[in-house]
């Protein structure tokens, strides 16, 4: 039986063969699906590796396994949802226990920390991770963590993971990095400082629009087996069908993110010299103010951007009724590329202060580049723009 389980040098072939070619009952070169939610006993108070499905799956385990080698951590936590991967953190905090968000993070996630915040779990504070000065006079009240969104969503902001790690450690806060809109085929905060590395599974590692799921991956093991017992608490694991397409949908990524973030490239320049749009966001502008820290970061500048139209919100309808080839939709990260506009959508709960605070305008539209063929995608936006001239 060929061992595709042992170290595998490069993160290509991790996704690639992880776990192929590894059934000892058939030889199945797929790996296959275990659905069961329980597991016999060999005998009494005689548990094998499994249990019960809450607390182990060997499909989520894979699934877990190969995300923590992309990561570069010693394990992974499979969860039901980005926002329940980033709640087994949350949620964890206790009632004195502070969390410094940056104040442009995924509207989801600004309502996941608000509401704990709310109910006393925890207490929260927002900041610009980007203003120095701020940054430090926040670690100054000694969070007990810190998490980083990079780029954010959806204003693209780049922050140096390495030197806000850095920064953090010094008072003792933990470090947790969204890294759903690059995936570790483009950034791996890990080995940047990052005690914690957060996923929406359900954008890039998954990748095909049909799974919604998270991922916590810990740099330290100790910490792993703590977050897979809370996980256990909590029941927030997910679930193995889920698990499998996610696997299956990972094998993928990099040929994904390569040809995605070329379309990405091409679409930020063209939108760049549009008479009609106002400004682009996308790190891959050497324009943008994070260029140098996404260069130098990032293996890549990823396949998510936004645009302000200049002709606001009533060029934001005409520009929507017009444009072909990207779907008005939520989430983003799959082969089929999206259209958003956060102010009505994915920020709608954040308020139009929070908004206002974080720079998110009601005239910014949020792309996520799939894998068509770029003249369509150029063609198709050029027919949305053409409209905002009317
Ligand atoms: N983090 C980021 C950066 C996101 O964009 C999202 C969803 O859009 C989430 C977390 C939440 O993930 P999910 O929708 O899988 O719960």
């Amino acid at each position: 039986m060929t061992d595709n389980r042992i170290e595998l040098p490069r993160p290509e072939t991790i996704t690639a063969a992880y776990g192929v070619a590894a059934d000892p009952a058939f030889g199945a070169v797929a790996p296959p699906l275990y659905l069961s939610s329980t597991y016999e006993f060999a005998g009494f108070d005689e548990p094998r590796v499994y249990d019960y499905g809450r607390a182990g799956n060997p499909t989520r385990n894979l699934l877990a396994d190969a995300l923590a080698k992309l990561e570069g951590g010693a394990g992974a936590i499979i969860t039901s949802s980005g926002m329940s991967a980033l709640d087994l953190l949350v949620s964890r905090q206790r009632p004195d226990d502070l969390i410094l968000a940056p104040h442009d993070c995924y509207g989801g996630t600004m309502r996941l920390l608000k509401a704990r915040a709310d109910r006393g779990h925890c207490s929260v504070r927002f900041v610009d991770q980007s203003d120095i000065a701020a940054y430090a006079a926040a670690l100054e009240e000694f969070p007990a963590l810190v998490l980083i969104e990079t780029p954010s969503n959806p204003l693209m902001r780049v922050v140096d993971i390495a030197a806000l790690a850095t920064k953090a450690r010094t008072v003792g806060a933990k470090i947790a990095v969204d890294n759903t809109f690059l995936s570790p085929a483009i950034q791996r905060p890990i080995a940047l400082g990052a005690d914690y590395v957060v996923h929406s599974t359900t954008k890039y590692l998954n990748g095909h629009s049909d799974v919604i799921g998270g991922a916590v991956v810990a740099a330290d093991p100790a910490e792993v087996g703590e977050l897979r017992q809370w996980a256990n608490v909590v029941g927030s694991a997910g679930a193995p069908f889920d698990s499998w397409l996610t696997l299956r949908g990972m094998r993928t990524l990099f040929a994904r993110m390569e040809r995605q973030q070329i379309n990405a490239m091409a679409i930020a320049h063209y939108l760049e010299r549009h008479p009609v749009v106002a400004k682009v966001h996308y790190p891959g502008l050497s324009s943008h103010p994070g260029h140098a820290i996404a260069s130098r970061q990032q293996r890549g500048f990823g396949a998510m951007l936004s645009f302000e139209l200049a002709g606001g919100v009533s060029a934001v309808r005409q520009f929507i009724a017009s444009v072909r080839f990207f779907t008005l939709a939520e989430s983003l990260g799959g082969v089929e590329s999206l259209v958003a506009h956060p102010a009505t959508m994915t920020h709608a709960d954040m308020g139009v202060e929070a908004r206002a605070a974080a720079g998110i305008s009601d005239s910014l539209l949020r792309l996520s580049v799939g894998l068509e063929a770029e003249q369509d995608l150029l063609a198709g936006l050029a027919e949305g723009l053409a409209a905002c001239r009317d």
